[in-house]
């Protein structure tokens, strides 16, 4: 178990917290504040404990130089907002520089300052010993809250933390918490659902969980790649190539594993990639040659309702088909729905996914979902997250 700025006094103190702010905008403004909200308990609850809180984030890929475009100054005005107080935006185009040691050491205890895009500097990206030291300058206490940048090692996300001691906020403390039990100590049965486009972005992920789970359901685009590993024919159906060696060494490994491993027993077909086309529901081994598959069919949504109902834990990551297109939608609905139903722990990592549950308006159903895409999956991968490294253990 990692600290948490719980299990330790921050009274007094001034604290530099790395927050996720990494927010969409359009002509300036901020499109979606949900990663700003997410940020506000940790922020309070330092602000209430007496802390000076000195903000830190990332924003788009300014590539190492000061760009207007990517400057944080719209997230300071939205956090203001928020927080319903004031929020002293350290501008600067190098991010720390004498004018905003100064800002900072004169911060008072309560107050809270936002840095400017730390990606302003080349050297947060490559971990730069000064840049990380510069930021360290800044406080007594370093706070990693950013889940989604927690598998890069940078300067504002590892690197600070040797010259401070560090601790998490609580949004990483949650997905380390919900994540982290779901896969290593889970209550079973345990049944992990992947899908989505690729198989080969998900390998790791399904080697590391087919020692864990009891059952692996798969769905979605890789689906066809497995099939094709079977000697099924996919028609036009997505198909990872290079990885049809992997599916069925796969298969074997669930086998040897004696992991129940299901893959879908029939398929929604469209004669083209788009909503309105002609479409047929057919048997796995009867995919016509001029169609692709875009969704599990109505048999196999029962054969993993019925799974699902039997779990007592159930990881999910990757859509059962296009959901994007409304008629290729329903798999991944049904699923999303038997998990809200489900009394079992439910945890939802992937960017995609977590977009489907929102779509289905069914986020408050389930027990977790993910905030970091690529870092919910190397945590199911079972890789220790650099960010998460660093922070002191309990
Ligand atoms: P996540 O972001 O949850 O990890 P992925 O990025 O791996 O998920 O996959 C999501 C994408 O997979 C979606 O855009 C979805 O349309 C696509 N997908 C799902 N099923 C199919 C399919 N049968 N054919 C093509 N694409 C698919
Ligand atoms: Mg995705």
């Amino acid at each position: 178990m990692k600290k948490t700025i719980k299990d330790i006094s921050v009274k007094d103190k001034k604290v530099i917290v790395r927050c996720d702010f990494n927010v969409p905008l359009k002509d300036g403004k901020i499109t979606d504040d949900t990663r700003i909200k997410a940020a506000l308990p940790t922020i309070e609850y330092l602000k209430e404990q007496g802390a000076a809180v000195i903000l830190m984030s990332h924003l788009g890929r300014p590539d190492g130089q000061a760009k207007s475009e990517y400057t944080l100054e719209p997230v300071s005005k939205r956090l203001s907002e928020l927080l319903g107080t004031d929020v002293i935006f350290a501008k600067s185009d190098v991010v720390v520089d004498n004018n905003v040691k100064g800002q900072a050491e004169k911060l008072g205890f309560g107050q809270i300052m936002l840095l400017e895009n730390v990606r302003f500097r080349k050297e947060e990206t490559k971990n730069g010993t000064d840049f990380a030291k510069e930021l360290a300058s800044l406080a007594d206490i370093f706070v990693n809250d950013a889940f989604g940048t927690a598998h890069r090692a940078h300067a504002s996300t590892a690197g600070v933390a040797d010259y401070l001691p560090a601790v998490s906020g609580f949004l990483i403390e949650k997905e380390v918490e919900f994540l982290g039990n779901a896969v290593e100590n889970p209550a079973r049965p345990f049944v992990a659902i992947m899908g989505g486009a690729k198989v080969g972005d998900k390998i790791s992920v399904i080697r590391n969980l087919l020692n864990k789970v009891d059952t692996l359901i798969i769905g979605g685009g890789m689906a066809y790649t497995f099939y094709k590993s079977m000697g099924l024919d996919i028609g036009t159906s997505i198909l990872d190539k290079d990885s049809v060696g992997l599916a069925s060494d796969l298969l074997k490994e669930a086998d040897e594993k004696n992991v129940k491993m299901l893959i879908p027993v029939d398929v929604v077909c469209g004669k083209e990639f788009k909503n309105d086309t002609e479409t047929v529901v057919c048997k796995r081994d009867e995919i016509p040659s001029d169609m692709m598959g875009l969704d599990i069919g109505p048999e196999t949504i029962s054969l993993y309702k019925e799974e699902i109902s039997k779990a007592k834990t159930i990881v999910w990551n990757g859509p059962m088909g296009v959901f994007e297109m409304e008629n290729f939608a329903k798999g991944t609905f049904e699923i999303a729905s038997a998990m809200a139903d489900s009394e079992a722990i439910t945890v939802i990592g992937g960017g995609d996914s977590a977009a489907a549950v929102t779509q289905f308006g069914l986020e408050s159903k389930m027990t977790h979902i993910s905030t970091g895409g690529g870092a919910s999956l190397e945590f199911l991968e079972g890789k220790t997250l650099p960010g998460v490294a660093v922070l002191e253990d309990k």
